[in-house]
């Protein structure tokens, strides 16, 4: 159990990448578990902003961090870098996020061709209508293959079909870690790793030191935080990623990552979160900026 009352959840997604719930939807659920500051960290999209402040002005007692969630290859493996207090007003910012999202649709085009060939039936203009216009992912695929009743849960879809290493697997030609956390500080946000132990391999990932060099490249072009207190880690993760981040002089972020995806036992905004404390230091960093 948190020695402290969940009253943060700075990793959340809506319908304008892969979640599933609008913004305002999101914003009433925070608001009803008690949140009091949350971040809409959708991936290559900052469009739901607008919707979510709105949304939270009406809410009493609940402020919106403005994020994003900009997906990288290190080497073949995954890295995720969260951006806070991006200001989604920035035209040069805009027109990289489009980019970013055009490199999508491509991509996803190519996995249902790819899934077409393993005979696995999806329509492309389902997996664009689950998308609803906004970035298009995986869990979009994941739907459409759950509702063609290839499997039960999107979750079977990534271990059978599109996660890496599964046979309609496709990288996209994506940032570096390094390009992301440059790109976030020259568009005046403040970068975080994600994640961190998706970045590692399955046979490595109960040894979480091995993500130390990761951490120190990722600390020497600016990363100021990273997730500790994420989604469904244990407490034993929790403590060794708390450790590597004091260490490396970094500020323990987290969230849920909630998507409203439909798998079983996700876990829900109010269920972890970083301390207040995370959130203050975050805007110390800001102010200093300014
Ligand atoms: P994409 O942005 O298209 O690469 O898809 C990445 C998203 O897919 C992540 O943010 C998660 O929401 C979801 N995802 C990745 N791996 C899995 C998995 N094994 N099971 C369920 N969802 C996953
Ligand atoms: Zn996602
Ligand atoms: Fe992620
Ligand atoms: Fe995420």
């Amino acid at each position: 159990m948190t020695p402290y009352p969940i009253e943060v959840d700075l990793h959340l997604h809506t319908t304008h990448s892969d979640g599933t719930l609008t913004p305002k939807e999101l914003v009433n659920l925070c608001s009803a578990r008690g949140l009091k500051v949350i971040a809409i960290t959708d991936h290559d999209s900052t469009e739901g902003l607008p919707e979510a402040m709105q949304a939270a002005a009406r809410v009493q007692n609940l402020e919106i961090i403005p994020g994003i969630e900009l997906s990288t290859d290190l080497n073949g493996q995954e890295v995720h870098i969260l951006g806070y207090f991006i200001n989604h007003c920035d035209p040069e910012l805009q027109r990289i996020l489009n980019e970013l999202r055009d490199g999508r649709i491509n991509r996803a085009r190519i996995i249902v061709d790819k899934l077409s060939e393993i005979g696995v039936h999806i329509s492309w203009d389902r997996v664009q209508e689950l998308s609803g216009g906004g970035a298009i992912g995986r869990p979009h695929i994941a739907q459409a293959i759950v509702e063609a009743k290839y499997v039960e849960y999107p979750k079977d879809a990534f271990n059978q079909y599109l996660g890496r290493g599964q046979p309609a697997y496709i990288g996209r030609s994506k940032l570096t870690p390094q390009s992301a956390i440059r790109l976030l500080i020259e568009r005046g946000a403040f970068p975080v790793m994600a994640h961190p132990t998706f970045t590692l391999s399955e046979t490595d990932r109960p040894n979480l030191s091995k993500i130390q060099p990761v951490v120190n490249e990722l600390c020497r072009v600016g990363l100021v935080g990273m997730e500790v207190h994420y989604k469904d880690y244990t407490s034993k993760q929790i403590q060794a990623l708390a450790d590597i981040s004091y260490e490396a002089g970094l500020i323990p972020f987290g969230g849920t990552d909630y998507h409203a995806s439909g798998n079983p036992g996700e876990p829900e905004p109010g269920y972890i979160g970083p301390p207040m404390k995370t959130v203050h230091r975050l805007k110390a960093l800001r102010d200093h900026a300014k």
